[in-house]
């Protein structure tokens, strides 16, 4: 693969020998020196790193991925056996150690290590490092643990046209002239390895300040006039996010600059490297977007930001505790999101979008607890997931509700104070709030925090009443939980409220009956309506009636995600089919006010048709939400967010024999009043004739012409791979394993290659699927990897039943690291879901 030979988990690091080297090392520092001038493949590396021993009997390495020239370690020249191609050995001796270590190291194509990237409209090359969890050792030799933080002086030899950036600002200003500039970094404060970044490039700068911090964003020239539009807004929302947490925290932000690098093909959404966060272009908009598409980003960069705190600042000790980090980032993005955005209350579209991503991995085989024992780095890849993220943001913030805010709030002031600048673990924030709560902890921490799983909550009704019980689910033991329950009743053809009321489940009894409602039994009942607790809400089947029918009659809109996010979880259990899921987004969906929720449920409608749908039958809802989107179109206003959301929601689902709209929008002509045909728009419509048979040869030309550059040819490449001919399958395989194509661009050719409705076409690749991970296995990069495992998982064959053998077979043999082994299992597991949700959907068509 492209990108050098950094075989899949190949070299891992233990906990076990993370702990030993941080018991031997202390007071690390790195001099670093790179040399980005010595051509397209490699680069120059050499570090000079200096530490503490608190003892000459162990054997200590630094971790290294290239070639290495020479180690020079206290003085004294090692040989070539010191170096075994992933570690560097080290005779320390007690006290201060200086080590040397020069060599060349190879540019990622994945986006992790030092990504490069060429700019096919002008050629222009940019770089950027992701080294979230192990990689900065493909870059300088280091102790690459996030415990053994160390300062870092960083020099750069860039082109001299361009620009660099990194976590501290560079100490003056670089000299021009000759073939290379040296960009020197101001010493960093003490950071772990994984936070060491910087970017460099032909980038546009655009700079502003905040009171006595200074601001900065950057982007690729072919971005700027996009950069500069956003430019106001993204400013807006760092200012008021300084001012939010300064206040929260009662503790300044503490580095010296907040820049943000919009880099190409970034691999994450955002990373919170202090001073110098990396965003993914997508969230710098090339189109136009929904009011929800902002507040997302919004939301991706208060996340970041409550890291400069949680995570740069206070660091966990090890992977098992990356909650630390990311459950609070998440959890303090949504508390954040009123105070520090124009967006208002956030909970509730945290329940819409997150929490049932949250709940579907908890139900797979390879749900784990928030904290997870981590044995190495290659299992830290899977803690980065929505268990950690959304389960984690979730249960901190029931967490918050039972101690009390200001409890939570002054708990985590002490935390912060306490470890400031070091590394912390779950005992310590324990600790720090126990200081401001009597509540019960460790009873807390054992239910929530170490017990993987989620619990059942519904409602059942019988001769003596309504009660709400908590499932008996051997797989999870029941936990104390407090749970709000909203209940209504008809008054005509609208559900009316009455008082909800607040009971405990409190194991061992698993049930509390809800003689508080008082009068006679309610139409709709939901427990959980706040969605406060972490469990899965599962209406009886009189309130799912009475939902079904006229769940936009229910006020609240909290509860009214409740009640949507049940109801999508019944369509992934089986229990109610894609067909009327779709129907009641119809009814019901389209006529939520909030744009992010309507474009949700949308989403999630056409999944059902098009992937949960009956395949004999399913086109069918296919055709019938088409018909009720056009009719959507025809009433939304011009120009509005509505009508946007709709018209990419019918773009994606319009049937094969309407291809002439499809061609429409990608020639720029637009159907709907109002609405321009932006780039966006013209590549979903592409996509959806290419996937449904339309004759795309020359249309691809067209919207290359609308969109040259690295986007389109991603979008190009995803539309001739989703083409239904052999030819077209062929040769997107083929491209998948030739040339030298960066993980972007496979991944996108990837996202066409596999589509439901292709069943028959992609049968003969099931044994092609496993045999190339085989031959992959040792050789290709775990991002990859992991990739194609996901992405082409043959979930759409007509050979299903020997699809899940071959899974159980290849599962049992373990030739791949656990991190991909693992993403095999998930797609074993969603191949069972979209089999029995076909099913109930045909049995459903029956009736
Ligand atoms: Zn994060």
């Amino acid at each position: 693969m492209a990108g050098g030979g950094r075989g899949a988990g190949e070299s891992a690091l233990t906990q076990d020998e993370a702990v030993a080297r941080s018991a031997v090392i202390s007071d690390v520092h790195y001099e670093v020196e790179l040399d980005l001038t010595t051509g397209d493949r490699t680069f120059g590396t050499r570090t000079v790193a200096g530490f503490h021993a608190s003892s000459s009997d162990t054997v200590v390495h630094l971790d290294f991925v290239g070639e290495v020239e020479s180690v020079e370690c206290n003085g004294r020249r090692s040989g070539p056996d010191a170096f075994d191609g992933r570690r560097v050995r080290l005779d320390v001796r007690e006290g201060w150690n200086s080590v040397r270590v020069s060599g060349s190291a190879s540019y990622s194509h994945t986006g992790e290590g030092l990504h490069h990237f060429r700019d096919p409209l002008d050629g222009n090359v940019y770089v950027h490092t992701k080294f979230e969890p192990f990689a900065a050792h493909t870059v300088f030799a280091c102790f690459d643990q996030p415990d053994l933080k160390a300062t870092v002086d960083l020099t750069l030899m860039v082109d001299p046209s361009w620009v660099a950036v990194s976590n501290t600002d560079p100490e003056e200003p670089p000299p021009s002239g000759g073939h290379r500039a040296t960009w020197r970094f101001a010493r960093t404060p003490p950071l772990p390895t994984y936070l060491v970044a910087f970017a460099a490039g032909p980038f546009r700068v655009l700079r502003s300040r905040h009171r006595d911090v200074p601001l900065a964003l950057y982007a690729r020239p072919s971005l700027y006039d996009e950069l500069n539009a956003e430019a106001p807004e993204l400013f807006d929302v760092l200012g008021r996010g300084l001012d939010f947490y300064e206040t929260l925290f009662d503790l300044p932000y503490q580095f010296a600059k907040y820049d943000h690098v919009f880099a190409p093909e970034y691999a994450f959404g955002g990373m919170e490297h202090p001073g110098c966060v990396t965003l993914n272009e997508r969230f710098l908009f090339r189109h136009r977007v929904t009011e929800d598409a902002r507040r997302r980003r919004a939301s991706l960069l208060t996340h970041e930001m409550a890291h400069m705190w949680f995570g740069d600042y206070v660091t966990m000790r090890w992977w098992d505790d990356l909650w630390l980090n990311e459950a609070f980032a998440t959890m303090l993005a949504v508390v954040a999101q009123p105070e520090a955005t124009p967006y208002g209350e956030g909970w509730t579209s945290f329940a819409h979008h997150d929490l049932p991503l949250a709940r579907r991995a908890d139900q797979l085989p390879t749900s784990h607890a928030i904290r997870v024992s981590t044995a190495d780095t290659d299992a830290a890849r899977s803690n980065f997931g929505p268990i950690v993220y959304r389960r984690g943001a979730a249960v901190l913030h029931d967490l918050a509700e039972r101690v009390g805010w200001e409890n939570f709030v002054a708990g985590v002031r002490a935390y912060l104070r306490t470890h400031a600048w070091g590394n912390a673990g779950l005992d310590d924030f324990v600790a720090a709030l126990r200081r401001f709560s009597d509540a019960d902890l460790d009873r807390w921490v054992d239910e929530w925090l170490l017990r993987p799983g989620i619990n059942t909550v519904e409602v059942c009704r019988d001769a003596g009443g309504a009660r709400v019980v908590q499932n008996a689910d051997p797989r999870v033991e029941p936990r104390h939980l407090a749970v709000r329950v909203a209940a209504f009743d008809y008054r005509g053809v609208e559900l009316v409220p009455r008082t909800p009321v607040d009971v405990s489940v409190d194991p061992p009894a698993c049930e509390h009956g809800l003689t508080e409602l008082g009068g006679t039994e309610p139409d709709l009942v939901i427990p959980n309506a706040d969605a406060v607790s972490h469990v899965k809400t599962r209406l009886d089947s009189r309130s799912r009636q009475a939902a079904l029918r006229s769940l936009s009659t229910v006020d609240d809109p909290r509860a009214r995600a409740v009640v949507w996010g049940a109801l999508w979880d019944e369509v992934q259990d089986a229990r109610l089919s894609a067909r009327s899921y779709a129907s009641a987004v119809l009814a019901h969906g389209t006529r939520e006010r909030d744009v992010g929720v309507l474009e949700a449920l949308l989403e999630r409608a056409s999944r059902a048709a098009l992937v949960y749908g009956d395949p004999a039958t399913g086109h069918d809802t296919v055709t019938v939400l088409a018909r009720s989107l056009r009719e959507h179109l025809v009433c939304a206003d011009g120009g509005s967010d509505r009508q946007l959301a709709f018209a990419r929601a019918l773009v994606g689902v319009v049937p094969p024999d309407d291809h002439g709209l499809l061609g429409d929008v990608v020639c720029g002509r637009s159907p709907w009043a109002g609405l321009e045909v932006d780039r966006d728009l013209r590549w979903r419509a592409l996509l959806r004739l290419a996937a449904t048979g339309g004759d795309v040869d020359d249309l691809v030309d067209v919207a290359m012409d609308a969109d040259p550059g690295d986007y389109g040819r991603r979008n190009a490449l995803t539309a001739e791979a989703a083409c239904p001919s052999p030819a077209a399958k062929d040769k997107a395989w083929t491209r998948l394993f030739s040339g030298d194509h960066s993980l972007a661009e496979r991944q996108a050719i990837m996202a066409g290659l596999r589509r439901p409705g292709q069943e028959t076409l992609l049968t003969p690749f099931v044994d092609r699927y496993w045999h190339a991970l085989e031959s992959l296995a040792g050789t290709a990069e775990t991002e990859f990897l992991s990739s194609f495992a996901r992405a082409l998982y043959p979930c759409f064959t007509e050979v299903e039943e020997s699809v899940l053998e071959e899974t159980d077979r290849f599962l049992e043999r373990k030739p791949l690291p656990e991190s991909v082994l693992k993403v095999i299992r998930e797609e074993r597991a969603e191949l069972l879901v979209i089999r029995a949700a076909r099913a109930c959907d045909a049995a459903d068509a029956q009736h």
